[in-house]
């Protein structure tokens, strides 16, 4: 009997389809040659741990098969050692092999040997290009860069022995990496809504980050997080269109690794939300989303937001600030008497049954003239402040960018060198880097602590704020809370407010 395999990754569209290959290996059986099919979508040539590829050896085994076609030999493995000892099993059961698109007779012992050797630079490539992958990861990652905090939900940390030294890394985490796959799918493919799949794991009492309760922003942040995803181009073209920076080619997305995305620190991010100028490395552990399930997930995300930021803007100005002070989880303003006014509830209470706050949280129109009182004399002590300093300030802040942009060049041009350089020069290479970055971090530290440019736009803002406030639409007020208020804690009778910038009220 004839055996045809077929076999196609799920991340990559570009690749040939089960069905063409198929097609393709028919054509070179005389018609109406009986064949038998084994097909294998969504897996990896990496290893053999595939159930059709696993029937067909078993049917080899068992004589059943006279002849094997495939489209191209990676179809059958990508790995060397796997393929040799395969073709020893086609030969001790006299089983004929070829494909479409190679033509090779392993019937004879040159048609063997040119298979191995085409195999072996096939893997040669691949593994070159890992080990620049690894290289620029181990360039910039060794110090922490990546692994700063805990581990991402779904994994824990690891170390392994490499040619060059310790190597830190992430691997799955058994006990959570099963609820990280539940959520993609639960959102991309179940297309459940981030507080149904939040409210059905808490009624699972399924294990939530830092062991409290689920909630949206959690299950969002999960899947805004591309370190479980499989790298591939079509990853790397989304993340591009956003304003990406990367430090792989988009060649080396090719291998399903996941992926690590680091902003500014101090860059008052929420959520991935904004990622423009962020920086997306590839990492050296393997993803476990894979890519299109993964993007399905991001865009489903883009577009609620855009929903979300619509809707709640019309309500109020202090929207995405106000959090219930006991569990800290969004206020939500509700209608009540028929409209007439709003009342805050906390979302963790009404939404995710995790918070036993009492009642409401205070009434909207009311919370919304104190936080705007509060803005005014913030603003007033802020420019009364900010004109004893400001000369001072301007000069060191120009001097400190300037080096800390040759430090960012000097940064790059070294990972750059390293990753084309040998084991040697590597090393050193890194340790050069590592020093510039410590420099570059203090530097950073410095320089946000002067905050003179953000000091200047808030300036610009504040000023004449409490003739301007009333013209102000929803969004405009909104816009201003935002840039000096980090978040607002509601209690029953008062209010904590954290503003982004604290001086010394003297
Ligand atoms: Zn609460």
């Amino acid at each position: 009997m004839v055996a045809i395999y077929a076999r196609q990754s799920i991340d990559k569209k570009d690749s040939i389809s089960i069905d063409t290959q198929i097609e393709l290996c028919k054509r070179q059986l005389p018609d109406g040659t009986p064949c038998v099919v084994y097909p294998d979508k969504g897996y990896s040539g990496s290893n053999i741990n595939r159930p059709e590829f696993q029937r067909l050896l078993e049917d080899v085994k068992a004589g059943k098969i006279d002849r094997i076609i495939t489209y191209r030999l990676d179809r059958i493995s990508r790995s060397v050692l796997d393929f040799a000892n395969l073709v020893d099993l086609f030969n001790k059961h006299g089983v004929s092999f070829n494909s479409t698109q190679e033509q090779f007779d392993t019937g004879t012992p040159i048609g063997r040997a040119m298979l191995t050797i085409v195999m072996t630079f096939a893997q040669l490539e691949r593994e070159t290009i890992q080990i620049r992958i690894r290289d620029n990861y181990y360039a910039r990652g060794e110090k922490g860069m990546y692994l700063g905090g805990p581990a991402p939900f779904g994994f824990r940390k690891t170390e392994i022995r490499t040619e060059q030294g310790r190597l830190k890394l992430l691997e799955p985490n058994p006990d959570t990496v099963e609820t990280l796959v539940r959520i993609f799918r639960m959102y991309g493919e179940d297309m459940m809504s981030l507080c149904g799949i939040a409210k059905q794991f808490n009624s699972e009492s399924v294990w939530a980050p830092k062991g409290n309760h689920w909630d949206s922003s959690k299950v969002s942040r999960i899947l805004r997080n591309p370190a479980a995803a499989q790298s591939s181009a079509e990853l790397y073209h989304y993340y591009r269109n956003r304003g990406i920076r990367f430090t792989n080619d988009i060649a080396d997305f090719a291998f399903g690794k996941g992926c690590y995305l680091y902003g500014k620190r101090n860059s008052n991010q929420r959520k991935y939300t904004d990622v423009s100028g962020h920086t997306l490395s590839l990492a050296p552990h393997d993803g476990v989303i894979p890519a299109e399930l993964f993007l399905k997930c991001q865009e489903r995300l883009d577009g609620n937001q855009q929903i979300d930021n619509r809707k709640r803007s019309q309500i109020t100005w202090l929207t995405g600030l106000i959090k219930c002070g006991k569990c800290e989880h969004a206020a939500i303003p509700k209608s009540s008497n028929f409209g007439r006014y709003h009342n805050i509830y906390c979302s963790g209470k009404v939404s995710y049954n995790c918070c036993d706050v009492e009642g409401n949280l205070g009434r909207l129109d009311t919370v919304e003239n104190a936080v705007r009182d509060r803005i005014f004399l913030w603003a007033e002590r802020y420019s009364a402040l900010r004109s004893e300093n400001a000369a001072v300030n301007t000069q060191e802040r120009n001097r400190l960018s300037c080096r800390m942009e040759e430090l960012d060049d000097s940064i790059h041009r070294l990972i750059d060198m390293a990753a084309e350089s040998g084991e040697i020069t590597s090393r050193y290479l890194d340790e050069k880097v590592s020093q510039l970055e410590k420099e570059r971090c203090g530097l950073e530290e410095e320089l946000n602590h002067m905050q003179e440019g953000r000091q200047e736009a808030i300036a610009k803002e504040v000023q004449d704020i409490e003739t301007t406030w009333d013209s102000l639409d929803i969004v405009g007020k909104n816009r201003i809370a935002e840039l000096l208020i980090s978040r607002i804690l509601l209690f029953h009778d008062h209010m904590d407010i954290e503003w982004k910038y604290r001086f010394d009220l003297g």
